[in-house]
């Protein structure tokens, strides 16, 4: 049985933060309500010690009434986030990290994230090629496209959710409680974590989320996909994920560009860049500045127009089918793409 402490004190926060400051290494979650868009707001900060033997929990609502603000509220479990001296160790950390940095202006540094070192050990480590990479692809976008139109899928990845990667590497781990599945569904998502008093199976779902990530830290040591090589980059690799993904902005719910398992190489490789520069241009859908060679040029009389749409989301656009979605102003399929590319 996990054990967890819920701190909704400042004076619980002070005790657990100089608890935590004797962890060099910390494993860190967030919870709340659609987090890391429009509607976002947080409710738990999650937050373990390596082996998730202690984990503290952290009531938002609670530390941040106005009350426990003025004795100082999170503040000093922000500073020990904002520390680089502590590694954060997170799965898929893009949303904690935005909401985060949004809500308190907390700036993390010295961020693992163990999505990143799932994937990048598939070709760094684990020998995985090019005809492995389409093989996960398919699972998404379907035998058909991944091989009958391969340039469209070329720097795309498939990502691996926590729950699947713990069932994949045969994990010994509590397993997710199905109670929270069906709160979820009577209780409409993810808003489940803003009614107080907060349930006992969120907090228990909250903790098991710490331990599944100090599970896969562990494993991914064992297995040699992670070693004293080659830390450095997943580290740097990993700051570049969050941070592409902070330098959006909230997203809009349901945004099925920013919602979708398929991560472009530009989102995470520190080989290539994701911002700004000459010649580079946004796609309209995932708002990523990509070089014009992720645009697929028009063939025919209209040369020098290419889809507003990178590859990638245009391979997502037409899976999800989203000309039927209004989101900004639709035009028909066949011109939804086009734009006039200006070298
Ligand atoms: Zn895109």
């Amino acid at each position: 049985m996990l054990h967890y402490n819920y701190c909704t004190t400042t004076r619980a926060v002070h005790a657990a933060v100089a608890f935590l400051r004797g962890s060099p290494r910390l494993l860190l979650d967030t919870e709340g309500k659609e987090i890391g868009t429009t509607e976002g707001c947080l409710s738990i900060i999650s937050v373990g010690t390596l082996n998730a033997e202690y984990i503290f929990l952290f009531d938002v609502s609670a530390l941040t009434t106005p009350q426990e603000m003025k004795r100082g509220g999170l503040q000093p479990l922000l500073r020990l986030l904002s520390d680089p001296k502590y590694l954060k160790v997170v799965w898929d950390g893009r949303q904690d990290y935005f909401e985060l940095r949004e809500m308190f202006g907390c700036k993390m540094v010295n961020v693992l994230d163990l999505q990143i070192v799932e994937l990048v050990s598939r070709w760094e480590v684990r020998g995985e090629g090019e005809a492995e990479r389409r093989i996960r692809l398919e699972k998404f976008f379907g035998k058909a496209s991944v091989w009958s139109e391969p340039e469209r899928f070329d720097g795309l990845h498939l990502l691996c959710g926590m729950q699947r990667c713990v069932e994949e590497n045969n994990l010994q781990v509590d397993g997710k409680d199905p109670t929270v599945r069906k709160l979820y569904k009577e209780g409409g998502g993810s808003g489940i974590w803003m009614a107080r008093p907060i349930p006992d199976v969120l907090l228990h779902y909250a903790a098991t989320d710490i331990d599944l990530i100090a599970q896969l830290y562990q494993h991914f040591w064992l297995c040699g996909w992670m070693n004293l090589d080659n830390t450095d980059a997943y580290l740097a690799k990993s700051r570049r994920y969050l941070e592409t993904r902070a330098a959006l902005g909230r997203v809009v719910k349901g945004d099925v560009f920013q919602q979708s398992p398929v991560v472009a190489e530009e989102a995470f490789d520190t080989a290539v860049h994701p911002w700004s520069r000459t010649g580079y241009v946004e796609c309209s859908g995932c708002h990523l500045h990509l070089p014009p060679r992720r645009f697929e040029p028009s063939t025919g009389t209209s040369g020098g127009l290419r889809r507003v749409l990178c590859s990638r989301c245009v391979s997502i656009a037409l899976k999800r089918g989203v000309q039927k979605r209004a989101r900004d102003s639709w035009v028909p399929f066949t011109q939804m793409f086009e734009q006039r590319y200006l070298p």
